[in-house]
């Protein structure tokens, strides 16, 4: 389906800057805590304000959000510092709630984009509104979910609709709170070109020192916004401590990123651009070929252990081999991690070559 045809319209509607920038806790815990941050944030990069009102806890126990009080504490805010102001909303009451107290942005939290019951009510409740709707990454890496959660709001004529890309969880310990697993998100990307695409820094890394990072990545891969959870007290947040960072760290962080454009139409650039891509192609092209000879020689060996009845797997020689691959491969710029993967895959490959003709 075609969710929307109009590209990206609602950044200009709502006069948002490039990359749009959302900003503030991750739970709104107190009116002085609201308006302190919120002015802090006004005259930046920072366009919509961002506060949980209710939040999703995975255990009963903490603390899950001030409920509707904190509506009227961003009302104020809004009022005071011009910025549009964003909730998550996770059933019809909250929908209904945001809707009375003139809440800008509505986005779906990554546990209520799992489930289409949810999806569907917030979806019924929002019916035909203006407001700007973003949709979170279902915890698990399920793109068809995460595209059936946008259609089913495009199919109740919402139209400023967006996606937030927030990473999966996984059971693996990584470096990550949860893994971006980019390829997932560039795929929504290029399947709905016309969909602005957010990154989430804070939820993928869960730490404040990786949002630099992270968040320059989402820009290299045109992005069009980063959603970052931004406190003034971080450490003693009620809720994702380890991940907030202050007003002052967050503008240290655009003054740092490296913005880009989406493409540049000067001549130049596009000349030089495509002719690296035909580079890119003839090498890839080569790539394939020289896999497809170093197999058919694999073939050969095959053939011949099994007219002298030896083992296909060779310890011992495979060992030589990657050792030497290694050394070389640092010679040219590759590094040791790159080489051990390549050539394991090649490896795995050959031996299955040598098993089909051992075995034929
Ligand atoms: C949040 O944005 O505070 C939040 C709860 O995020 P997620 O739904 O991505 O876990
Ligand atoms: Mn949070």
């Amino acid at each position: 389906m075609n969710i929307t045809t109009e590209n990206k319209k609602w950044l200009d509607d709502f006069n948002l800057n490039h990359p749009l920038v959302i900003a503030g806790p991750c739970s709104a815990e107190t009116e002085e805590q609201v308006l302190k941050i919120a002015h802090e944030l006004k005259n930046s990069d920072v366009s919509i304000f961002r506060a949980g009102i209710w939040k999703p806890r995975t255990r009963p126990g903490g603390f899950e959000g001030v409920g509707a009080i904190g509506l009227k504490w961003l009302q104020k805010a809004k009022a005071e510092t011009g910025l549009l102001m964003a909730i998550e909303v996770a059933n019809a009451t909250h929908v209904q709630l945001a809707l009375e107290h003139d809440i800008d942005v509505l986005w779906i939290g990554a546990r209520t984009t799992v489930n289409p019951f949810a999806v569907q009510e917030i979806a019924d409740a929002l019916k035909n509104t203006d407001k700007i709707v973003l949709v979170k990454n279902p915890v698990n890496p399920d793109l068809a979910l995460w595209i059936g959660g946008v259609e089913r709001l495009y199919n109740a004529g919402i139209k400023n609709l967006g996606v937030i890309h927030r990473g999966f969880s996984t059971y693996e310990k990584t470096k990550y709170r949860n893994i971006p697993e980019w390829q997932l998100a560039i795929e929504l990307q290029n399947r709905f070109p016309d969909l602005p695409l957010i990154c989430d820094p804070s939820h993928i890394t869960g730490k404040r020192d990786m949002i630099q990072e992270v968040s320059q990545q989402a820009l290299d891969l045109n992005y069009d916004g980063l959603i970052i959870e931004t406190h003034i007290d971080p450490d003693n947040a009620w809720s994702d401590a380890a991940q907030q960072v202050t007003p002052t760290v967050l503008k240290q962080i655009f003054k740092d990123l490296r913005i880009r454009k989406e493409t540049d139409n000067a001549d130049d650039y596009n000349n030089r651009l495509a002719k690296y891509r035909i580079d890119i192609d003839e090498y890839d092209t080569k790539l394939l070929e020289i896999l497809g000879k170093r197999m058919k020689v694999a073939d050969k060996i095959g053939a011949l252990k099994k007219e002298k009845n030896v083992a296909v797997l060779q310890n011992k020689r495979w060992n030589e081999i990657l050792g030497k691959m290694i050394l070389d491969g640092e010679e040219k710029g590759l590094s040791e991690e790159f080489i051990l993967k390549i050539f394991k895959a090649i490896h795995q490959e050959s031996i299955s070559h040598q098993e089909k003709i051992i075995n034929g």
